[in-house]
């Protein structure tokens, strides 16, 4: 269950995709254009609450569609518009802190493409990762894993991160491990030598 302070902030759907896929906030979205949920792909109608703020609704309630119902599946779509203001220069940077270490900036300037969903093999493993930062070579910067709780065994590789949905909810713009393992390093700027 999503709990109804994060109901009540993300108004259940933080963004719908417009004709072409797009990214659309509610403060974007044009009414009378079409948009679609970015879990089910139903039809979504914009509305306006009481105190004037556009927010999305299905056009018909959907008992289906996970994004009303999952915590995992909110934080998903709500890191995945967060990340998108940023890399876009409207929002604040997302940071991340792992174990015992300081917070860093994701790279913003090498993320190329986030891919939602992504299905990965690491150590011979089939995983989905639910986002997956790439730079412009397709390589992986992080992949993203959101939880409900820990895994029983962790997933040992530097590029994976694992992350509890109600941590996203309450702030995402810091991504904190639940893997000990995540040994995720910043580019470092390249040193000029003097000599
Ligand atoms: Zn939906």
């Amino acid at each position: 269950m999503i709990r109804s302070k994060y109901r009540q902030r993300y108004r259940m759907i933080p963004y719908g995709l417009g004709p072409n896929g797009e990214i659309v906030t509610p403060q974007e979205a044009q009414p009378g254009k079409s948009h679609h949920c970015p879990e089910c792909k139903k039809r979504l109608v914009l509305r306006t609450s009481k105190l004037k703020n556009p927010f999305f609704a299905h056009l018909r309630k959907d008992k289906k569609c996970k994004l009303t119902k999952s915590p995992v599946v909110l934080a998903k779509h709500v890191l995945l518009v967060t990340l998108r203001e940023w890399m876009k220069g409207a929002g604040d940077p997302v940071q991340l802190q792992p174990f015992c270490n300081e917070r860093t900036e994701l790279p913003r300037n090498e993320i190329h493409q986030i891919k939602v969903n992504h299905r990965i093999r690491i150590n011979q493993r089939s995983l989905v990762s639910h986002l997956s930062l790439l730079d412009r070579y397709g390589l992986p910067i992080l992949h993203i894993e959101i939880r409900d709780r820990p895994r029983p065994q962790h997933i040992k590789h530097p590029s994976w991160l694992e992350v509890s949905a109600e941590e996203i909810l309450s702030n995402p713009y810091l991504l904190s491990p639940l893997n000990p393992d995540t040994d995720f390093l910043p580019p470092t700027p390249v040193q000029l030598s003097l000599f």
